[in-house]
């Protein structure tokens, strides 16, 4: 058994697919984004279990993606969405990839045959271009313009009006668009927040969902229009238990001492850290499940292992194990919670699993 590992089901990611298309309506197309393999889920496995799902389009952020991606076997349009069109001119062509650009100048270094979409930043203030409309028409006239999209930076937050804004800019260079007498095939707006909150205008003819597909959605500051996707997340994290021992009253536990055992108790010792992604901050502070009890991350999370409190479940021994992400016996942690107790965010919790911890299918 591997000291850590993470079990996938894809047939949940299926089922989180299936229901975020079921709230669009069929006018609009999903683009999964399995960039960051498929934020840990496996961009293979996930890509061609939705394939078999009627998706058309993927998302990921850079070529090397793009190009794993293909070489698996995928046949659907992949769209890049953070490269620069001359890190590898001939790839777009040779893996039939398609790309997004981001800056005007590159428009011209694309081979004229290849389809790309163009980046609005309407006022996020990252990729995207900012140039005024009348530059923007004329770079575009006679290319092989096939998207126009644009990212909101604020889309779970209902007492800001910076998505409404944003909406608009981009709606505004739509319009120009369609005066000029160009109608790319394809507009998208959303990612999983505006599809989740109910901000219909956005969801145009494709969006692209990837939290959602992974079975998050995220909280709202204030009011939206509605919170309507029912998914659920698909990753648990497990980890074996290497050693459990009894220690004394007053017993130092980890680097720093930073736990001392108050009574006589029993721990855990856990074959995963912070190499394996657990985060760091989870010192004293995080919970793993352990036989279906809450046992609470003793002292310092070390690079390669992490204490835990055995008390709630003394009939454990080395070689069984725990559960860091998922559910055990109606006990359950998901990224979210993991992300709040160590101060960051479940979408970095999700990437921030090593390499080294195996997946299994199941
Ligand atoms: C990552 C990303 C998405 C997916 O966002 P989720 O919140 O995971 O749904 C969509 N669009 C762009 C441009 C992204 O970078």
């Amino acid at each position: 058994m591997p000291r850590t590992w993470l079990e996938v089901s894809l047939d949940r990611i299926a089922l989180n697919y299936r229901m975020i298309q079921r709230t669009v309506g069929p006018s609009v197309q999903l683009m999964p984004v399995v960039k960051a393999d498929a934020y840990r889920h496996g961009a293979t496995a996930v890509s061609q279990t939705l394939e078999r799902e009627g998706a058309q389009w993927f998302a990921v952020s850079n070529l090397e993606e793009g190009k794993a991606l293909r070489e698996s076997g995928i046949r659907a349009r992949i769209l890049v969405m953070a490269e620069r069109v001359d890190t590898d001119p001939g790839a777009w062509r040779e893996f039939r990839l398609t790309p997004v650009i981001h800056d005007l100048r590159e428009i011209p270094l694309l081979d004229p045959a290849t389809p790309y979409h163009l980046k609005i930043d309407s006022g996020m203030g990252r990729l995207g271009t900012n140039a005024t409309i009348d530059s923007i028409l004329a770079a575009v006239r006679n290319t092989r313009l096939e998207g126009l999209m644009t990212h909101f930076a604020s889309s779970a937050n209902f007492q800001s009006n910076q998505l409404h804004e944003q909406h608009e800019r981009f709606e505004q260079v739509r319009l120009a668009f369609e005066t000029a007498g160009l109608r790319p095939a394809y507009l998208h707006e959303a990612s999983t927040n505006p599809l989740h909150f109910g901000n219909q205008e956005t969801w145009r003819n494709l969006a692209r969902p990837g939290y959602a597909i992974y079975g998050f959605v995220s909280r709202a500051k204030g009011k939206p229009a509605g919170e309507l996707l029912d998914v659920a997340p698909a990753l648990s994290w497990k980890a074996s238990i290497l050693l459990t021992k009894e220690v004394a009253a007053g017993t130092p536990i980890g680097y720093g001492a930073q736990y001392v055992a108050v009574s006589a108790m029993r721990i855990g010792i856990l074959g995963v850290g912070y190499a394996d992604g657990l985060p760091h901050r989870l010192g004293n502070r995080g919970s793993v499940i352990a036989g279906g009890k809450m046992a609470p991350i003793l002292g310092a999370v070390s690079m390669d292992v992490t204490t835990i409190d055995l008390t709630a479940a003394p009939q454990l021994k080395a070689g069984d194990s725990v559960t860091l992400l998922g559910e055990e016996q109606g006990t359950a942690i998901d990224a979210r919670q993991m992300a709040r107790e160590a101060g960051t965010i479940a979408y970095s919790i999700l990437c921030g699993i090593s390499t080294r911890a195996p997946r299994i299918y199941v």
